[in-house]
Parts: C-alpha cells; sequence; structure tokens
C-alpha cells in the first residue's frame, strides 16, 4: 500500500504503510581524518517495530551512536560520510532524500534525545521558549498556544509545577530534571520514532530509572519505536523487546530480549551478559572482557573479535565470519553461531 503521508505542509511520496516503521539495511560510515578513511559503522542491520523498543548495545566506539546520527541525518559531512546501506522509514530510503524533505522527516516523525542534556539545551533561552520554538517553526502556532504546549509537555514528563517552570533556564533545572526537558522536546511533534542515546549516562541511580520508566511509558502510551542506545544491559532488561548488539562497527547479534539473555549467539554478547554483577553471585569474581576494543583504523584481520574471544581458534584469524540466522529473529556474526541451538534439534 503506497500512501503519502504530511510532513511540513508537503508530502513524503512512497510512504509503505506495511513495511516496518524503520530499517537499518547495511549501513556503512567512515570518518576522513587526516587523509585516511576510518570506518566507523561497517554493517549495521536491525528493524524497528510500531510499539516496540529495540536495545542498540555495545561498549564506547562501537559505532552505535554514529547509526543513531545516520538515521537523524545530523552526522557532520565532511569529515563522516555514509558508504553503504539504506534507512527505510516506512519503506522510504531517507539517504535518498534531499534536505529540506530530510529536515522535515527528522522534525515530525523521528526524533533523539542527547546523552547530554546541558550541552543539548540552549543556556539564554527558557526551557519554556525552546520547546515552543518547535510548535511555532512547524506547526505555524502563536506564543501563547506554543506556551500552552510546552507548559503541558513539561507537566506530560512529570516536571513539577510546570506553569512556573516553563520561564525558568537550563541551568535552574537538575540533570535529572533537563533530561526531562529534552524528552519534553523530542516529544513535541508526536515523532513515531525515538532515538534515546545513552539518555541516563549521566545521572544517578534513582534518576536513571525514573527516566527509563517515564521513556518506557510514553513509548506504550503512544505506541512509538523507540531506540535505546545503552552500554547498560541491567537497562536493556527491564526496557527492550528486542536487542542489537554492536561491535568494532558492525551488529556482531540480533534477537528477541529472551533470547538474547537465556542462549546468546555471539561470544561478544556471552562476555558482556557475564559482566554484569549480580546480587546472587556476591563473592564471585567479576568477569571482565580481556584487552580493549580494537581501533577502527587497525581492525584486526579475520572476526574483528578474535583477539579478545574465549572460542577464537584459526579458521576466526583467518577468516571474517558471514551473517547467520541459527534459529527465525535470531541473528549473529560468528563462524560458530549455529551451535547455540544444536543441543536443541
Ligand atoms: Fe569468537 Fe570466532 Fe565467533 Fe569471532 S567467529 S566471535 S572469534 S568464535
Amino acid at each position: 500500500m503506497a500512501e503519502n503521508i504530511r510532513i511540513i505542509g508537503d508530502t513524503l511520496p512512497g510512504v509503505d504503510l506495511n513495511a516496518p516503521l524503520l530499517e537499518v539495511d547495511d549501513l556503512g560510515v567512515e570518518f576522513k581524518v587526516r587523509g585516511k578513511r576510518i570506518p566507523a559503522v561497517r554493517h549495521a542491520s536491525f528493524t524497528l517495530e510500531r510499539g516496540r523498543t529495540l536495545a542498540v548495545v555495545g561498549e564506547s566506539g562501537s559505532g552505535k551512536s554514529v547509526t543513531s546520527q545516520a538515521i537523524m541525518g545530523i552526522l557532520d559531512t565532511p569529515p563522516a560520510r555514509i558508504t553503504h546501506g539504506r534507512v527505510l522509514f516506512h519503506g522510504v530510503d531517507l539517504l535518498e532524500l534531499d534536505e529540506v524533505t530530510r529536515r522535515g522527516v527528522r522534525a515530525n516523525h523521528i526524533s533523539i534525545v542527547f546523552q547530554d542534556a546541558l550541552s543539548a539545551l540552549n543556556p539564554l533561552w527558557s526551557v519554556g521558549f525552546q520547546i515552543g520554538e518547535l510548535f511555532r517553526v512547524h506547526r505555524g502556532a502563536s506564543r501563547a498556544e506554543a506556551k500552552k504546549r510546552s507548559i503541558e509537555l513539561l507537566d506530560l514528563v512529570g516536571i513539577p509545577d510546570a506553569k512556573n517552570r516553563v520561564g525558568h533556564y537550563p541551568h535552574q533545572f537538575s540533570g535529572g530534571m533537563r533530561q526531562r526537558v529534552m524528552i519534553a522536546m523530542a516529544l513535541a511533534l508526536d515523532p513515531e520514532v525515538l532515538i534515546a542515546d545513552e539518555p541516563t549516562t549521566a545521572l544517578d541511580v534513582t534518576v536513571q530509572a525514573q527516566i527509563m520508566r517515564l521513556l518506557k511509558g510514553i513509548q506504550e502510551e503512544r505506541n512509538m519505536g523507540l531506540i535505546l542506545i545503552t552500554h547498560d544491559l541491567g537497562v536493556v532488561a527491564d526496557v527492550a523487546d528486542d536487542v542489537a548488539v554492536m561491535y568494532a562497527g558492525e551488529v556482531v547479534e540480533r534477537a528477541g530480549i529472551r533470547d538474547t539473555f537465556k542462549r546468546p549467539a555471539h561470544p561478544y554478547t556471552k562476555a558482556l551478559l557475564r559482566a554484569i554483577p549480580r546480587v546472587d553471585q556476591v563473592g564471585r569474581e567479576l568477569e571482565v572482557i580481556k584487552g580493549l576494543p580494537p581501533n577502527p583504523a587497525k581492525l584486526p584481520g579475520g572476526c574483528p573479535f578474535h583477539p579478545r574471544c574465549f572460542a577464537a581458534d584459526d579458521k576466526c584469524r583467518d577468516e571474517v565470519p558471514p551473517w547467520a540466522e541459527p534459529a527465525e529473529n535470531h541473528g549473529s556474526r560468528c563462524h560458530y553461531a549455529e551451535e547455540v541451538y544444536v543441543d536443541e534439534r
């Protein structure tokens, strides 16, 4: 079914409402640094459906945030460049759109909450002005209407006394409250996809839990697709429906939440899970993943995880593992991915 959907007074042709809400298909991004091309994302593929939460997990430098910026169309180009792949929104490849149309999609349909709310908010304007500007610019709202909507949104994200707080500046809010303001801004135009890029990293544990509950609640209420970029598997276990694990710029495992935790197929996922501290294992030494993530400019040959992998052999050192799907909705980039399911056949 091909339809048009409205974006700021124009239409986005070719939309297929039967297609997945968002599909990232073999995305590649590189950066040009001092004349050298450095691959930051090499093979990122995953699908997000309406009403579901997809967690994109991995260590720093694995390509998670670059992938989210590529989806949003906010990469600095140059030095960044998308080398291959597609980002399909309702079947329309966003990478093929001109900048004006892309901006319309970004403003109205796909939104992002950044990690550091203090740098993302303008210190010179009240939070109400910054939220209201979205309604004025993209919906043609009057100042009074924009202010009213800003107060409603601040209320929605749990800012107490929103009527009064709407005139306050970012520095007058705590870290957790600033992150709520960022969420309010991201929700302002009622997006279908919300990307939350490490939204709780800078917050203490109690506030982290409150923010995640808020995001999950709003996602369910609005039936949005939520992409949660995180390195915290505890958060993933609480909120995600599906998981994509990234390593060295590739998605190395993709599965539903249950399979990810109960029968991970990639040794990197297994190692991440073993590195989670558990209250039922007091006294047991916490396992760590040996070594460091590879330098993207000097990736090891064969499987890029082999220098750190407990199961590596000669084949891993010599041959790049292909993507394999050992079971429905469960894929992995490991030579031995199938073995997870062998006992059950
Ligand atoms: Fe480990 Fe080999 Fe699988 Fe890579 S291909 S994850 S080195 S077992």
